[in-house]
């Protein structure tokens, strides 16, 4: 049997979580389902890579909103890998709206607000290779 390839995705705890002290229980989550670290960071974005990250929803009426968020204060970057690491970070995470995410996921667990939904996590292998070579480009 041969081992399961390892996919790479960008995980962020975004700075509401930092603030509220989520950081240990998002880390708790994603390596007991098997995901590994590959790499951490606390920091705080500027405009121009929070721009840059969410590009594809430039046009959106909340865009401004999103910046203001995510550039309010330190939010911790991590690679994490694993078999099908995008999906499974996106199962745990839960719907975008945290109101809809189902109970035991991390946003269904400690969220209300849409915006202020905890976690980012890539949703493509494209996003993630794009999201990754953006917050750690020295990472092979
Ligand atoms: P996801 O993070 O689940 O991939 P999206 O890519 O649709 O969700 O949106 C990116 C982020 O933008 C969301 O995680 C959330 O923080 C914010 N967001 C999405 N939709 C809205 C909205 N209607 N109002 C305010 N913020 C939003
Ligand atoms: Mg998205």
């Amino acid at each position: 049997m041969s081992a399961p390839t390892a996919d790479r995705t960008l995980v962020l705890v975004k700075p509401d979580g930092v603030a509220r002290g989520l950081v240990g229980q998002v880390i708790t989550r994603l390596e007991a389902k098997g995901l590994r670290l590959v790499a951490a960071e606390l920091r705080t974005l500027t405009a121009e890579v929070a721009e840059e990250h969410y590009g594809e929803h430039r046009e959106r009426p909340f865009f401004g909103s999103l910046v203001e968020f995510i550039t309010g204060g330190p939010l911790l970057a991590l690679v994490v890998e694993g078999p099908r690491a995008i999906e499974a970070f996106r199962a745990l995470a839960g719907a975008t709206d945290p109101v809809k995410a189902a109970p035991g996921t991390i946003r269904g667990d400690f969220a209300l607000e849409v915006q202020n939904n905890i976690v980012h996590g890539s949703d493509s292998p494209e996003s993630a290779a794009r999201e990754i070579a953006l917050f750690f480009p020295g990472l092979g």
